[in-house]
């Protein structure tokens, strides 16, 4: 029987990062998986993700270009390439995730891995023993239960899809529903995104999901609130989705994002005595330990903040704790992150709503405007962009933004909040023009005080 210092079930990007890590200090690590390297990040979620944003984007550029003096006629998409294309960039990315775990001396073993005990795992027809055991299963999407539901796709089917599907309808408004409303409908399909509540992006500022929402059905999305889809029946000219709101609509897919849940369906948790949540998540404490000492737990499965860049810093913290003596909590707070909608959100620190609650006094910055490159694109969508400050102590504590680049700008901002900046310190700053970032440095009178 194999023996490793530790074992990790699941090389996503948690369980990749946790194994390198821990195989440099020396120890003898190994790896189990049962699909494709890099997990859902490379295979069915940011990474090919992001690719089919940047083709949609080109539609939209197009558009923009006359306005530029560029007379291009009406591009045609050939999905099946962009697919074709993606698919290689993917095994390119694979390929990689192999290389690094073989240059760092993991072994890795691919089945589904079982849990016997607390230190042993089947994988395949292979049983290992391990001193310390790490899960980084990931998640899975969350299943539409309705009647016809399992007609539905999710994001782990709409990535190999052999044609545009030419109506869709999207259920849910979260990142992955709000992301492909905005590809599926740049790339030319019919897109009806619907939303169960009030506002889609809940958590998000108010401001950024009300722009949003603004933006949308301008580009052609029909975006309905207060909808959810209650049955899907299969016929002749499509699948016919019975909605809330009383109104039928005939798609040729439904995509359903209504959320992840932690993989851990047999995972043999209960044979190694580890305890799960109400959510099904593996419950951990601050250092990612189970209540079974020689196992922890990372990444989705654990269901803290369900972000790729979060789930590597788990993974970091982790082999800090078991291999260098160091004890290591990770951090939640000022983690900035990006929803790539058309146009795409990002956001660092407390919302509104959330420093309210917080501080007895705050003050708030807010910017719209219309961005430099659509006035002669003739593009009517606005820009928002938000500050909130502590005025007692004059430090930022949230950062917003909805408009071009949105993800790309935020990221310094996240710098920025993690050193303690405050509003004089965004003022002293001075601002690169012409760019909408510069905006961010140069509002200088609250608009709201309470
Ligand atoms: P989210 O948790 O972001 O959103 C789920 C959405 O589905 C919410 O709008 C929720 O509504 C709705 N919903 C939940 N249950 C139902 C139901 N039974 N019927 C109808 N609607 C329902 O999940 P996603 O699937 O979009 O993404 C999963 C996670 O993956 C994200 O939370 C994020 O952590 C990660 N992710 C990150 C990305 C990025 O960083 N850019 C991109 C994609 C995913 P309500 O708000 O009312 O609960």
């Amino acid at each position: 029987m194999k023996t490793f210092d530790l074992f990790v079930i699941g090389a996503g990007s948690g369980g990749v990062r946790a194994s390198r890590m821990a195989a440099a200090t020396g120890a003898a690590v190994g790896i189990a998986e049962s699909g494709p390297l890099g997990g859902t990040c490379v295979n069915v979620g940011c990474v090919p993700k992001k690719l089919l944003v940047y083709a949609a984007h080109v539609a939209h550029d197009v558009e923009d270009a006359r306005g530029f003096g560029w007379d291009i006629s009406t591009p045609i998409h050939d999905w099946a390439a962009l697919i074709r294309s993606k698919d290689a960039e993917i095994a390119r990315l694979n390929g990689i995730y192999g290389g690094l775990l073989d240059g760092a001396g993991v072994s890795l073993l691919s089945g589904q891995a079982r849990l016997l005990d607390a230190h042993t795992v089947q994988v395949g027809e292979e049983v290992v023993r391990a001193e310390h055991i790490v899960i980084a299963t990931g998640s899975t999407p969350r299943p539409l239960e309705i009647p016809g539901g399992e007609l539905a796709i999710t994001s782990n089917e709409i990535f190999a899809l052999p044609a545009l599907p030419q109506r869709v309808l999207i259920v849910g408004g979260g990142y992955i529903a709000v992301e492909f409303a905005g590809i599926l409908n740049g790339l030319g399909a019919k897109v009806t995104q619907i939303y169960r509540g009030e506002m889609f992006l809940r958590g998000f500022d108010d401001d950024l999901r009300q722009g949003l929402a603004t933006i949308m059905p301008t580009q052609g999305v029909d975006l309905r609130f207060n909808c959810n889809v209650s049955q899907i029946e299969q016929k002749d000219d499509g699948l016919h989705c019975t909605l809330t709101d009383g109104s039928t609509l005939v798609a040729d897919q439904v995509l359903s994002a209504i959320g992840r849940v932690p993989l851990v369906d047999g995972l043999g948790l209960d044979a190694a005595g580890v305890r799960c949540a109400a959510d099904g998540a593996i419950e951990v404490d601050a250092w990612s330990r189970t209540n079974v000492p020689q196992i922890s737990a990372i990444g989705d499965v654990t269901n803290r903040m369900n972000l790729t860049p979060v789930a590597i810093a788990e993974a970091m913290a982790l082999v800090q704790t078991l291999y260098h003596d160091n004890p290591t909590k990770p951090q939640y707070q000022n983690i900035a992150t990006a929803v790539f909608s058309t146009p795409p959100m990002a956001t660092v620190g407390l919302t509104e709503p959330e420093a309210r609650q917080q501080y007895a006094h705050v003050d708030v910055y807010r910017s719209t405007f219309r961005p430099m490159k659509y006035t002669l694109a003739g593009r009517e969508e606005r820009s928002v962009m938000k500050l909130l400050v502590d005025r007692d102590t004059d430090r930022v504590l949230g950062v917003h933004m909805l408009g071009p680049d949105a993800g790309e700008i935020m990221q310094g901002f996240g710098v920025a909040l993690v050193c303690g900046a405050t509003k004089a310190q965004f003022d002293a700053t001075i601002g690169i023009h012409p760019t909408s970032a510069e905006e961010f440095v140069t509002m200088r009178t609250p608009v709201q005080e309470i």
